[in-house]
């Protein structure tokens, strides 16, 4: 280990191990790592086996994709039959599996012998929670699926859900504590790299502010083009006839409109390049101006266009938050099903339940549900659509057949045309337009935020960051959780991070951050994480080494759902938008015999609602 290295803390004894194959990898230098989490990922049903607390590369983690990947290279299994004979499968136990095996139960029979299958070593899919564990104390975060957003505006089916399930919306008027960061003083503040900008430089408040863009590493006319475009006040299509801005901002993006019609030079772009990334997982070169437009950014200020836009839907405040998520939201929808698997039955107690995984597959169960099982195969019997359907999986290396009356793939679609090539060819082609753009959610526990306390900060925008975004995470105390309210008090960062190509299409984009992704060691993440950290907080006292207790970095190789367009290469970011005849979810979403399609990308939605809308859709049209 070089001294760099060691300054950064690389060597430090936190925990950050791998699951490989069954076997845990110790990743980094330090082999002292903990032990407990030394758990085999087939094990499902051994004491002791409780995903949620591993750390290191989680989200898609090793172990959890190369079965798939192999299925659709064309590697075909041998399986062994078991005598297991279900209802129903549900390929994918993200929200929408877990949601499609319970409308299943509603609808059919409450005792009617259903089984989930997961690739993953923990159910909840995009909805992980990750553990902490410092001094005694649990700590929670988020790994994907973050917030309930707009939940008043939720689909019927999913408003009954979540009632179904006893989340009250309105407990998190009071869990969430909006006013905790205001009165410590902590605002938002900019990060400018060297690399990008030419010096590092905290700045922080709202750069729109004169004294805050003072000693900001940029000319006097990028600091002059960036109070003009944070001001707002006017759009940049006065010249153009208004029936045609709306095809116009449909049609370019966001950094053209902003360089062509703006004006804005390369500096600005350089400041606001990431703010499509958290919202969209792209980089505005490659998002829609019409997008930027509805999603609020700036450049716009007052102007109309004939289409109803995203910004005005979401008037509700953005609380409707677990300490681990939409990972609460998995737990108690599995919870219900299965009860034996923790105790408590209300929105509170399911912060802090403690899982008994060994209770998931238990065969006297009415709803299974096995992890570490990637589906390779879904066939039905004699290829004769009105049979049942022999379901192929492969755990721990060896395949293995169930049969079902009835299947629901909630997986992700670009798959499943190669979990059934009988399907007519125009769905598997509509099926693999499904795109998945990767984003990553990394959690970093530190032993204090005195730093943030003393630089006055609560959530940092990094544009030219490995990580774009590095937050405190939400002040949100449910149940017996308590968040961190004093600055001397361990904290969870949330972190974001969007790799980005400039110059591809986003199609393009979404296919080389993947490969990045699945590319990057957690070593690489890690190193990353210090540097960035140490460079942003340093002044306030941080120092990598000593106060950094953990990282979990969950990545999403299939992250946002999004349809996609061949014929004009584009990506439908706002689908709701789209002539009905480009929605190609829809009618790769139809049934198959007695298979029929769930997820997000039945919807191009990369919401929850939908993940819940398409399960209650893909039960109802198997009844
Ligand atoms: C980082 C991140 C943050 C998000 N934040 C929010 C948010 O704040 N609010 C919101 O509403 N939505 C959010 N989303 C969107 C999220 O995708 C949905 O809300 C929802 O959780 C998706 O549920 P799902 O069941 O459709 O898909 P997933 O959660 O992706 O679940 C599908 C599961 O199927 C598994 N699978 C795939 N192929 C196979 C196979 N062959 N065999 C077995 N299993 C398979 C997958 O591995 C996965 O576990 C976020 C997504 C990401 C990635």
């Amino acid at each position: 280990m070089n001294k760099r290295d060691r300054k950064l803390g690389m060597d430090a004894d936190i925990s950050r191990r791998d699951f490989l194959n069954g076997v845990s990898v110790a990743i980094g230098a330090s082999l002292l790592a903990t032990t407990s989490h030394a758990v085999d990922v087939g094990k499902q049903d051994l004491r002791g086996y409780y995903p949620p607390e591993r750390s290191g590369m989680r989200g898609s983690h090793p172990g959890s994709f190369e079965v798939a990947h192999r299925a659709r290279d064309g590697v075909r299994w041998d399986a062994e039959d078991l005598p297991e004979r279900y209802d129903l499968v549900v390929v994918g136990g993200g929200i929408s599996g877990l949601s499609a095996a319970y409308f299943y139960q509603q609808a059919a029979d409450p005792g009617a012998r259903i089984l989930v299958l997961d690739n993953h070593d923990d159910f909840g899919g995009h909805a992980k929670r990750n553990e902490f564990e410092i001094d005694g104390r649990l700590m929670l975060g988020y790994g994907g699926t973050q917030s309930l957003e707009a939940p008043s505006s939720y689909p019927d089916v999913a408003k009954k859900l979540i009632r179904d399930l006893g989340i009250d919306t309105q407990r998190f008027y009071t869990a969430f504590d909006r006013k905790l960061y205001g009165s410590l003083g902590l605002s938002r503040a900019t990060f400018f790299d060297k690399a990008t900008f030419g010096a590092d430089h905290l700045a922080v408040g709202n750069l729109s502010n004169p004294d805050v863009l003072k000693n900001v590493p940029v000319s006097d006319k990028g600091k002059a083009d960036l109070v003009r475009l944070l001001a707002d006040e006017k759009h940049y299509l006065d010249d153009m006839p208004e029936k045609e801005r709306l095809a116009y901002l449909e049609s370019t993006d966001y950094v053209r409109y902003l360089k062509e019609r703006g004006n804005f030079g390369d500096e600005v772009i350089n400041i606001v390049q990431s703010s499509g990334r958290g919202l969209w997982a792209i980089g505005i070169d490659a998002l829609p101006a019409k997008a930027a437009w509805s999603s609020g950014f700036p450049g716009f200020a007052d102007l109309e266009l004939d289409t109803p836009s995203y910004r005005r839907e979401r008037e509700e405040p953005y609380i409707f938050h677990f300490p681990d998520g939409n990972a609460s939201v998995a737990r108690l929808l599995v919870r219900k099903m299965i009860p034996a698997v923790a105790p408590g039955d209300s929105m509170e107690d399911i912060v802090t339940a403690k899982f008994d995984y060994s209770k998931l597959d238990h065969h006297e169960n009415a709803v299974r549900i096995r992890l570490n099982s990637t589906v390779v195969r879904a066939r039905h019997i004699d290829d004769d659509l009105r049979n049942p359907v022999h379901v192929t999986y492969v755990r721990d290396g060896n395949a293995k057949r169930v049969t079902a009356d009835r299947v629901v793939m909630a997986c992700y679609h670009a798959i499943v045309p190669h979990l059934c090539p009988e399907m007519p060819s125009d769905q598997r082609k509509r099926l693999a337009n499904a795109l998945r753009a990767p984003l990553v959610y990394t959690n970093v526990l530190i032993r204090n935020w005195t730093s943030f306390a003393k630089l006055g900060i609560q959530r940092v925008n990094c544009p030219g960051g490995y990580h774009h975004g590095v937050s405190l995470d939400f002040p949100v105390s449910l149940g017996d959780y308590e968040c961190p309210k004093d600055p001397s008090e361990p904290m969870i960062l949330h972190l974001t991070r969007v790799p980005i190509f400039p110059g591809l299409s986003a199609k393009d984009q979404f296919a080389a951050s993947k490969g990045e992704l699945l590319a990057t060691s957690f070593e690489t993440f890690e190193r990353n994480i210090r540097e960035q950290l140490g460079r942003v907080l340093g002044g306030g006292g941080f120092d990598p080494a000593r106060d950094i207790a953990g990282i979990t970095v969950n990545r999403w190789p299939h992250g946002y759902a999004y349809g996609y367009d061949p014929e004009t290469d584009r990506v439908a970011f706002e689908p709701s938008q789209w002539p009905e005849e480009k929605r190609y979810w829809r009618a790769a979403s139809k049934r198959f015999g007695n298979i029929s399609m769930a997820s997000t990308d039945a919807a191009s939605n990369a919401m929850t609602e939908s993940a819940i809308e398409e399960a209650h859709r893909a039960v109802k049209d198997l009844m």
